[in-house]
């Protein structure tokens, strides 16, 4: 089968490569659709501390089982999509229930979607292999991934008294962050970015749009919440520079969540005038547990996400270059890779 396999930074191509067989445990899907991702581009471009080269890229898909190993009883052609992690069940932090921070998640990852086929682990077959809902396109459950991290993220986001919030960026994590938010007891959103196209997807969840090449941040902010402030700020671009002027941004009291990764060396400046005396919290999230994906799943079904406005392209995997570049220069949301 075909494979899109990076062997090491910038380096990528499609490659004839055995197709995989199950072993205990675990199950072999078809692919039926794998979407872009930031994350791939990131992992490309320079490396990943979770996932070391090479491997076969993609991450967010459905498809149908193929075959089964031993002790897994699922029909070939059941209609799946899954969690990229299972956590152990024992380690320190799952056993505290975060199992988003589970020591050896990342150990046996479902991971290389753009390719004909995929092996899903055991682990995440116990936990994070799920069935689509029937009425829920493959495509839209595809999103289960990306739409879970965000649960996760508003989980850990503190929305009582219903604070105004500030999404920092333009992408499909932005999009369905404005989406959810107010399922969460948001007051006003307002997300700022700097991609007019994408700014305009994201004006149709209800949300405020800014865009920061126009207009400046802190009067729009100040207009759109009638001076309160956002008592919630989330960054979704992992630009490290624009950090402190973030955490000028959150009302006194209020909390800065770092939503996108940033490579490992990275420090940022904080105001501790702003920590300590306005009581400014800067926190992130990283990753979700099973029950995260669950609740994604069951977003996903009910309709909760614009997925037109997620996935705004369809290609071949043969395409997948040309859909690397749309991504990189932020021209549409997510592209459909199609096997
Ligand atoms: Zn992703
Ligand atoms: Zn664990």
């Amino acid at each position: 089968m075909l494979a899109l396999l990076a062997e090491g930074p910038g380096v990528a191509a499609l490659e004839e490569v055995p197709a995989p067989r199950p072993g205990p445990g675990e199950v072999v899907v078809r692919v039926d659709v794998a979407l872009t991702c930031g994350t791939d581009l990131k992992l490309l471009r320079r490396g990943h501390p979770k996932f070391p080269f090479p491997l076969v890229l993609g991450h967010e898909w459905a498809g149908r089982v193929e075959s089964a190993g031993d002790g897994v009883d699922l029909p070939s052609g059941l209609r799946v999509t899954a969690a990229v992690t299972g956590p152990c069940g024992e380690c320190a932090a799952c056993r505290a229930g975060r199992q988003h921070l589970c020591e050896s998640a990342f150990d046996h990852p479902s991971w290389g979607a753009f390719a004909g086929r995929m092996r899903i682990p055991a682990r995440v077959v116990r936990s994070g292999l799920l069935p689509v809902p029937d009425g829920l396109a493959l495509e839209a459950a595809a999103l289960i991934d990306p739409v879970a991290s965000v649960v996760h993220a508003l989980d850990r986001s503190p929305l009582e008294g219903r604070p105004d919030v500030l999404v920092h960026g333009s992408g499909p994590i932005a999009l369905t962050f404005a989406a959810l938010l107010p399922l969460w007891g948001a007051g006003r959103v307002v997300v700022a970015g700097r991609r007019t196209a994408r700014l305009e997807r994201i004006r149709r969840t209800g949300a405020t749009v800014v865009n920061v090449v126009a207009s400046s941040l802190p009067a729009a902010l100040a207009e759109a919440t009638a001076g309160r402030g956002a008592g919630l700020v989330v960054d979704t671009s992992g630009e490290a520079s624009l950090v402190p002027g973030l955490v000028d941004l959150v009302a006194s009291g209020g909390t800065l969540l770092l939503f996108a990764g940033m490579p490992r060396e990275t420090r940022i400046d904080l105001s501790a005038y702003r920590l300590h005396y306005e009581e400014v919290t800067v926190t992130g999230s990283f990753h979700y547990r099973p029950a995260d994906v669950r609740k994604s799943l069951s977003l996903l079904s009910e309709g909760a996400l614009p997925v037109e406005d997620l996935v705004t392209r369809r290609r071949p995997l043969s395409e997948w270059a040309e859909a690397f570049a749309d991504l990189s220069r932020g021209d549409g949301m997510k592209t459909a890779l199609l096997p």
